[in-house]
C-alpha cells in the first residue's frame, strides 16, 4: 500500500494506535496532519516524525471545526482519538456522558464534515476510517458512556458511507479488541482480568497497535476501493465466539 503524495488527517495522533498509524503512514510516503491534545505530543509529532500537528481539545465543538479547517486540504481522514471514564451504569454522570459523546462521536462527525465538504468542493475522491471498538456491540462493565459513544460512531459510519459514497468518499470503521498500547498493557496486566477476556478471543491474545494500524491502512487504500460502510472487527474472532 503506497500513500505517496497523499495528505492524511489523523486525530489522536499523539499516542497509542494513532501514533503507530502515523509512523506506518509516514513509512509509506504520506504527509500527515495530526490533531491531538497534549503539547508534548504535538512537539514530538513535529520534531520526531516530521508531521504537521495541531493542538486541540476535541471536546470543544467550535475549536474542533476550526482545527479541522486548518488541517485541510487532505485526501484521507482517520478519526482515532477517544477517551473513556470508568463508571458503573448507576454512577455514570451526565457531565462525563456528554464529554465522551463529544470527543468519541461528535468530534469525528465535525472533522469528517469539514474534510468531506472540502473534498467535494474540489471534486476529489477520498476515504475515512473511524476507529471504533468491539465495545460498540459488546457490553463492557463500567463503560456505559464509552459503549454508547462507540455504538453511535458505528451508526455514524453507516450514514456517512450511505451519503458520501455517491460523492466518491468511502467511510468504514475498525472495531478492535483490547489493543496493547502502553496504557492497555498497564490496565490488563492483572492475569485474572486478562485471562477471562482472553478466553473469549479464539486466537488467544490481544491485538498489537501495528495490527490495528495495518487494517486502517487497508481501508484507506485503493485496494479497498469497493469496501464502504463496514464496521470491521480487529478482534481475533471475539465477535463470533
Ligand atoms: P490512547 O489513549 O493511547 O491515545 C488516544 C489519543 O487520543 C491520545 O493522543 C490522546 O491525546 C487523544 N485524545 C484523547 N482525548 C482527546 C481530546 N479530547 N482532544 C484531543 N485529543 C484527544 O488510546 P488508544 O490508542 O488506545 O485508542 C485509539 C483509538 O482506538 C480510540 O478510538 C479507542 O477508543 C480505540 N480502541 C482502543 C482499544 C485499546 O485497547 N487500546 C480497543 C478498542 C478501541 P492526550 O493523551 O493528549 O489526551
Amino acid at each position: 500500500m503506497d500513500f505517496s503524495g497523499k495528505r492524511v488527517i489523523v486525530t489522536g495522533a499523539g499516542k497509542g494506535i494513532g501514533r503507530t498509524l502515523c509512523e506506518r503512514l509516514r513509512e509509506r510516503g504520506a504527509k500527515i496532519v495530526g490533531l491531538t491534545r497534549s503539547g508534548d505530543d504535538v512537539a514530538s509529532l513535529r520534531d520526531d516524525l516530521g508531521c504537521a500537528a495541531i493542538q486541540i481539545d476535541l471536546a470543544d465543538a467550535g475549536a474542533t471545526r476550526a482545527a479541522a479547517r486548518d488541517a485541510l486540504p487532505a485526501d484521507l481522514l482517520v478519526n482515532c482519538a477517544a477517551t473513556t471514564e470508568l463508571q458503573s451504569f448507576l454512577d455514570t454522570t451526565v457531565e462525563d456522558f456528554d464529554r465522551l459523546i463529544a470527543v468519541n462521536t461528535r468530534a469525528p462527525m465535525i472533522v469528517a464534515q469539514e474534510f468531506a465538504r472540502d473534498l467535494i468542493a474540489r471534486g476529489h475522491a477520498g476515504a475515512i476510517v473511524n476507529v471504533s471498538s468491539m465495545a460498540s456491540i459488546a457490553a463492557v462493565p463500567d463503560h456505559t458512556a464509552y459503549c454508547a459513544s462507540k455504538g453511535g460512531l458505528d451508526a455514524l459510519t453507516r450514514v456517512m458511507a450511505l451519503e458520501l459514497g455517491p460523492k466518491g468518499i468511502r467511510v468504514n470503521s475498525v472495531n478492535p479488541t483490547i489493543t496493547l498500547t502502553p496504557m492497555a498493557v498497564k490496565a490488563w496486566s492483572d492475569p485474572d482480568k486478562a485471562g477471562a477476556m482472553l478466553h473469549r478471543i479464539p486466537v488467544g491474545r490481544f491485538a498489537e497497535p501495528e495490527e490495528v494500524a495495518e487494517v486502517i491502512l487497508f481501508l484507506l487504500s485503493d485496494e479497498a476501493a469497493m469496501v464502504n460502510g463496514v464496521t470491521m472487527p480487529v478482534d481475533g474472532g471475539f465477535n463470533i465466539a
